[in-house]
């Protein structure tokens, strides 16, 4: 393709869709942890989609499922049973708490399900209803879940919200427990805040919001829709802090880089919904489903957690090398392969130029952090050449 079809696919976009995102590149083709630009410039894609691609881009097994599924049945709705959509509900259940799921296609509609059925809960408990959200917290652009939402800049606009949502300072149990009250139906958390920063909770905090939630009888919800999948080194980052939700939420990694989401529940949850009390046409959708299950298949085949620790511990290790050398640097955070290089100053997008001149593709979390989203199954040459590219461009932006 030439520089004109570049242009042409900015072009398009920009003239005909709304003026919601600030994109910066053109992108034609991925292959594992590489995209490729109409010019056949190439990046190191550690942004996955935004942490949808959790096997990278063109994974065979992945493509390879969706081809399938689309061939057999690409949708049947949920008037009729189709087994690979029960398939992925038993993977769920084993997987996840003992339970049953509600399949969706986003992670703001994973966690409005899991809203109404904290709502549903609640009123038949009592009469409650309140949710006791985190600052600075990511939920999803929807009315409830931007509600539920920590941050002022995702709500502005769109007063008045959905009420019913309180909001406690995370990693402080004592501001959670002033606000429950006897309305509280749920406490709902990110274990790794994403959008927030990358700010991974206290194992004091998970464990004592688990143990509150036990003496005030209330719901615990983690929103795995970021950290979750393999995301942080454990399939569910709850996991790592050694409690279980009532309920989560999945969604970005779980399709395999096709829309899908999941809120799993608890046994004790799985009833709540009813017939005609929620529902989807496209939810659960079996494409979606078949790229799911191939991923949950290469997690196990290609033992990728034990890639993310190996991964995670040699880029904590080079950037944390980096932090030393640049006082602009504050400190590196996050968990697994979600990982947060903090800038003193807030000059997080200059960074993310600099890195893609150099290319390499990362996000922002906030004005001060540039995110890092590999690939689980990325390779210890593409982890090595991509410390390069950062130390390089933070010489560029840095050094004398
Ligand atoms: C991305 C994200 C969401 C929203 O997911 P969408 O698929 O964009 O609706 C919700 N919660 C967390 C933690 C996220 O990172």
């Amino acid at each position: 393709m030439s520089n004109e079809s570049a242009d042409r696919a900015a072009a398009l976009c920009t003239d005909y869709q709304m003026d919601t995102y600030a994109r910066t590149a053109t992108l034609v083709r991925g292959r594992g942890s590489r995209v490729f630009g109409p010019r056949g410039n190439q990046y190191l894609d550690f942004t996955s989609g935004i942490s949808v691609l959790a096997l990278g881009h063109a994974h065979p097994a992945v493509t390879e499922a969706i081809k399938t599924q689309a061939e057999t049945i690409a949708h049947c709705s949920n008037l009729f049973f189709n087994e690979t959509v029960g398939q992925l509900a038993e993977k769920l259940h084993k997987v996840g708490l003992g339970g049953k799921c509600f399949l969706c296609n986003s992670g703001a509609e994973a966690n409005e399900a899991a809203i109404k059925l904290a709502r549903l809960w609640g009123g038949a408990n009592g009469g409650r209803f309140e949710i006791v959200c985190m600052e600075n917290s990511f939920h999803g652009r929807t009315m409830a879940t931007l509600s539920a939402t920590g941050q002022r800049k995702v709500q502005q606009g769109y007063d008045p919200l959905l009420p019913g949502f309180r909001f406690a300072a995370f990693n402080d149990l004592e501001s959670v427990r002033a606000a429950v009250t006897d309305k509280t139906a749920a406490v709902m958390l990110e274990c790794v805040q994403g959008e927030g920063g990358v700010v991974p909770a206290t194992e004091e905090f998970v464990r004592g919001v688990r143990a509150l939630c036990d003496e005030k009888g209330v719901l615990m919800i983690c929103d795995e829709i970021q950290c979750g999948m393999g995301r942080t080194g454990t399939l569910w980052a709850f996991e790592s802090y050694g409690v279980k939700p009532d309920a989560f939420t999945a969604a970005k990694a779980l399709g395999g880089g096709l829309p899908l989401g999941a809120l799993v529940a608890s046994p004790a949850l799985s009833s709540v919904f009813t017939p005609g009390s929620h529902g989807s046409t496209f939810g659960g959708n079996p494409v979606a489903c078949a790229a799911s299950l191939a991923v949950f298949d290469a997690f196990d085949k290609e033992k990728t957690l034990e890639n993310v620790a190996r991964q995670s511990a040699l880029m904590r290790r080079g950037l944390e090398g980096l932090v030393e050398k640049y006082p602009q640097l504050l400190e590196v955070r996050g968990k697994g392969l979600l990982l947060g290089l903090v800038l003193k100053e807030p000059r997080a997008g200059e960074l993310l130029d600099e890195l893609r001149a150099g290319g390499l593709l990362a996000c922002k979390a906030g004005p001060s952090v540039v995110r890092f989203l590999p690939p689980l199954n990325v390779s210890d040459a593409d982890m090595e050449e991509a410390l390069e590219m950062i130390a390089d461009s933070l010489d560029a932006l840095f050094g004398e």
